[in-house]
């Protein structure tokens, strides 16, 4: 055996780049925190063969080195061929046998590995050193003529799609073609010289589809498939791949080029893949799949139904036991879950990968808690091991108990990923894609995946299908990016031809709707209505976020106008209400007739009202105005001060911000081109002049009109409308301070804290307090009982940030309006932009996110922060929070911990996820301060 190290020597007089690492035999160069440069495999095979576990011989060529290729116009870099023959060289000494020696030939595989795993997405090569002779010398050494055509044939396969651009289709053809001359089912059922016809019709389509001969010297395979592999980075999946989980396109792959074992030399020889724990529940069990006498894209591809690992317990016990001892070793030497691939070659194991593994939300979760309790990782590092999409997905719908009994259950699968999913089938990635664009759900049905339908199961609900097992790529990959899944439905007949799927005469056509349950592995036809998942069941989520609490500075309120919801959000842990839209209580049943009547007269009667104070006296017309108005107020705060009770009373004892009416008055009457068409409609008609409908139809025409404005967005909203209708500002106080002393005498304990939208310079604040204060003195002095009260405002309004430390000397709280604040910072108009430029802005990457979903901290964030200092300035201890859609979204979290704000509010469901966040922000606050 060499000295690996010494060979480095030599290399390093070379080129002034290290490009290639070697590894065997006990020793490698590289280690596990390499990932950056050998990517997530060549680390672990590196660190594996370092804990002397059995790893075949082999080279890493760095990221750096493809990335270095492509700067290069897709030139090797200088010295890497250089290299890659030396260590070639290298593994011929550890294996004892030689690239491209007829009598003992070395075979070699050459995988992609990138720094974060991308399963299938990138390229890979087998049995790579193969051709007429060297497969003399493999048929020689291994006495097995028929295991030699095959493996060349597989080569001429792989490498033809893969490196030479040939159609997988037309190999597929050919041995199809093959298998039926010879009445063969299986691959497995061909002889050696039927196989050997095989490789004969291969070589001819590869001379014929790519205009040359296979190229049969080893060194000219290996040049091409290392230049292969490194431009499947850029391959169309791996792109979309990375689009899809925020992966830089700039790391570049590693390539391993490795010495290849065979599982496919016989029954005592066999190929797997296995978790060191149940990635669907996070049970402590290893967990995986094998299939005796194939090759590892067996397993993967899902062409053969692979053997539960517990089975090799008595096929191959001792192999078994070494296997779960290295299992173990591996687990607490990264101390996390493994994912392990590994082969048998005639009896004796080797271990081809190891990497944290993929996990459901629920199994991150479990893993995490458990491995605190066994003393494996901290709480610290089992919040940083959670994703807060994870706790998204545990309060996912799962389906309805009672209807699931009575549904139509047509067959079962395997329950691959979990959740519930409904959608119309779609039989095809792209058509399920371009479906889900359009607002469609959909669940993508195929006979199996494979990379190139990523695009589909992300767009996807959910992905059922026919073949495969648990390691499949559609559940590995719908497992990871929280998709449920029914894999292997073996019942089930696809046909793309006509875009159906068939179980004894039962079954769906493409646009019709079905339900996955990948919890149990059930397919439904039909729509099967969905409940929530039920956090209060979940005890693990329950105690990490516990400790999540612990470790937060930042409070999570959250964003509720009923008290359902606010009943629903303290059960999710939310430790106040940061923002109930009042006008949302607009829309329900009666009430809408109830503001429709109000806005028709709210105009004239102010005005009458201001003449009337003025010492006018008014005519008739407007002391019915006035009078129609009053009423319809007086039935909107009897209605609103129930809410209001409901509301303090869910949230017991917490803050309950309360905001004044918001939107412009027009979104509570009818569009105006509905009303002027039933007008016209009805005069053309010739409708009597004192026709009630007609008449009333007039009235809200011509309110409709009045209101009507270019851009209501910026127009009569907010604080302006308050102050030019006070009776709402007034009605709106009455209501929440009543509902407030209400609870105090049942023995409630309320804290109302009243806010006002929409403010841009101080004396609209100013003005409104004078309002509102007097109508609350009289409210108090009515009732005999005095009541805490806070008010404050939004700063939603890019001069109200500019101007906060004026707006502070009115206000006890602030809460960044997020929403209004992006869209005014920008410019866009948030009913427009997000379904129009918006998509498009992000797909090209003019913005890098979409600024409505994550703050855009160097722009709109300069004003929140110059706003919180403003604002502390003027009046230390003002409480500040944030109510915008951010409040939920992790990385805006992040911000909002670092400028110090006191809490973010969010919908109900985002609760859970924010003290996730809010915690994992706190953490890694603290580590920022103690570099
Ligand atoms: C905001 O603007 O961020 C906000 C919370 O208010 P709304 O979305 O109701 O305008
Ligand atoms: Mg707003």
């Amino acid at each position: 055996m060499t000295d690996v190290t010494a060979t480095a020597t030599d290399r390093a007089h070379r080129a002034a780049k290290r490009y290639v690492y070697a590894f065997g035999g006990g020793r490698a160069e590289g280690d596990a925190s390499m990932r950056d440069t050998l990517g997530g495999k060549g680390a672990g095979l590196a660190e594996m063969t370092n804990a002397s576990l059995p790893v075949p011989p082999g080279f890493t060529i760095t990221t750096e080195a493809c990335n270095d290729y492509f700067a290069a116009g897709e030139r090797l870099p200088d010295g890497l061929w250089e290299d890659v023959l030396e260590a070639i060289g290298h593994v011929e000494q550890q294996t004892g046998k030689g690239f491209g020696d007829a009598s003992s030939p070395l075979l070699v595989s050459v995988r992609s590995g990138a720094k974060f795993s991308m399963p299938g997405m990138m390229d890979t090569v087998l049995n790579l050193g193969l051709n007429e002779e060297t497969l003399n010398g493999l048929v020689a050494l291994t006495g097995n003529e028929r295991f030699g055509w095959d493996a060349y044939r597989r080569f001429i396969q792989m490498f033809g799609r893969i490196v030479m651009g040939v159609s997988g289709e037309k190999f597929d053809e050919a041995l199809d073609h093959v298998k039926e001359q010879r009445g063969a089912k299986q691959d497995t059922d061909l002889d050696a010289a039927a196989l050997r016809q095989v490789v004969e019709a291969f070589l001819e389509i590869v001379r014929s589809e790519a205009g040359r001969d296979f190229p049969s010297d080893p060194r000219e395979q290996l040049d091409l498939a290392i230049k292969a592999v490194f431009a499947s980075w850029f391959g169309k999946r791996a792109h979309d791949y990375r689009e899809y989980n925020k992966i830089a396109h700039d790391l570049g792959t590693a390539v391993n080029v490795v010495t290849m074992v065979f599982g496919n030399m016989g029954d005592d020889s066999g190929t797997g893949v296995a978790f060191t724990r149940d990635p669907n529940t996070g049970e402590k069990v290893l967990y995986g799949e094998y299939l005796t006498n194939a090759q590892g894209e067996d397993v993967v591809a899902g062409i053969r139904t692979p053997l539960h690992i517990r089975d090799m317990l008595e096929r191959m016990p001792d192999i078994y036991n070494q296997f779960v001892e290295i299992a173990g070793r591996l687990e607490r030497h990264y101390r996390d879950m493994q994912d392990l691939e590994f082969t048998i070659e005639r009896g004796r194991l080797y271990m081809l990968q190891t990497r944290s593994g993929k996990r459901t939300a629920a199994a991150a979760v479990r893993i995490a808690a458990d491995m605190v309790d066994e003393g494996i990782i901290t709480e610290r590092e089992a919040l940083a091991r959670i994703e807060p999409a994870h706790v998204d997905q545990l309060l996912r719908d799962q389906f309805d108990p009672a209807s699931r009994v009575q549904a139509q259950k047509i067959t079962a699968g395997l329950n691959a990923s979990p959740g519930a999913a409904v959608g119309k089938a779609v039989f095809n990635a792209d058509r399920a894609f371009e479906m889900a664009q359009q607002g469609e759900k959909v669940i993508l049905v195929r006979i199996e995946t494979s990379p190139d339908d990523f695009h589909g199961m992300a767009a996807a609900q959910g992905v059922l299908t026919a073949r495969g097992g648990a390691t499949s790529h559609a559940a590995v990959v719908a497992r990871q990016i929280g998709k449920p899944c029914v894999a292997g439905c073996a019942s089930l007949v696809i046909d793309y031809g006509t875009r159906s799927a068939r179980v004894n005469g039962l079954g769906f056509s493409e646009g019709e709707w079905i339900s996955l349950d990948g919890t149990t592995g059930e397919v439904f036809v039909g729509a099967l209505p969905t409940t929530q998942a039920r956090f209060e069941d979940q005890a693990e989520l329950q105690k990490l976020l516990e400790w999540a609490d612990r470790a937060r500075r930042l409070q999570v309120w959250t964003n509720a106008d009923k008290p359902e919801e606010a009943a629903m959000a303290r059960r999710y842990g939310a430790q106040g209400i940061g923002l109930c839209r009042t006008e949302h209580m607009f829309r329900e049943g009666e009430r809408l007739d109830i503001v429709r009547d109000a806005i028709l007269v709210a105009f004239q009667a102010t005005r009458a009202k201001e003449r009337r104070e003025a010492g006018d006296s008014l005519s008739a017309e407007d002391e019915a105005a006035v009078g129609r108005f009053d009423e319809a107020l007086a039935k909107l705060e009897k209605l609103q001060e129930g809410d209001f009770y409901g509301i303090f009373e869910a949230m017991d004892g917490l803050p309950v911000v309360v905001r004044l009416i918001d939107p412009p008055l027009h979104e509570f009457l009818p569009n105006h081109a509905e009303v002027l068409v039933e007008v016209t409609r009805m005069e053309a008609t010739g409708v009597a002049a004192d026709d009630p409908h007609y008449v009333e139809q007039r009235e809200v025409l011509r309110a409709v009109e009045a209101l009507r404005e270019q851009n209501p967005m910026l127009g009569l909203r907010g604080i302006r409308l308050g102050l030019m209708i006070p009776d709402l500002i007034k009605m709106q106080t009455r209501a929440i301070l009543n509902a407030a002393i209400a609870r105090r005498r049942d023995g409630g304990d309320p804290h109302a804290e009243i806010m006002i939208p929409l403010v841009g310079h101080v004396n609209e604040l100013s003005r409104t307090r004078e309002i509102l204060e007097a109508e609350a003195r009289q409210v108090q002095d009515a009732a005999g009982m005095e009541v805490d009260y806070k008010f404050g405002t939004m700063i939603e309004v890019p001069r109200g940030a500019l101007t906060a430390d004026a707006i502070a000397e009115h206000a006890e709280f602030f809460s960044f309006g997020t929403n209004d604040l992006t869209q005014m910072a920008f410019g866009y108009s948030r009913d427009d932009a997000e379904g129009g430029f918006l998509l498009t802005y992000v797909e090209r990457g003019i913005l890098p996110e979409n600024p409505f979903q994550s703050l855009d901290v160097e722009g709109v964030g300069q004003l929140v922060r110059m706003a919180v200092e403003k604002g502390r300035a003027a009046r230390p201890g003002i409480e500040i929070g944030v109510c915008g859609e951010h409040g939920g979204d992790p990385a805006s979290i992040a911000f909002f911990n670092e400028v110090g704000l006191d809490y973010v509010s969010c919908s109900p469901f985002r609760v859970p996820v924010a003290r996730l966040a809010a915690a994992q922000a706190a953490l890694q606050g603290a580590a920022e301060r103690d570099k």
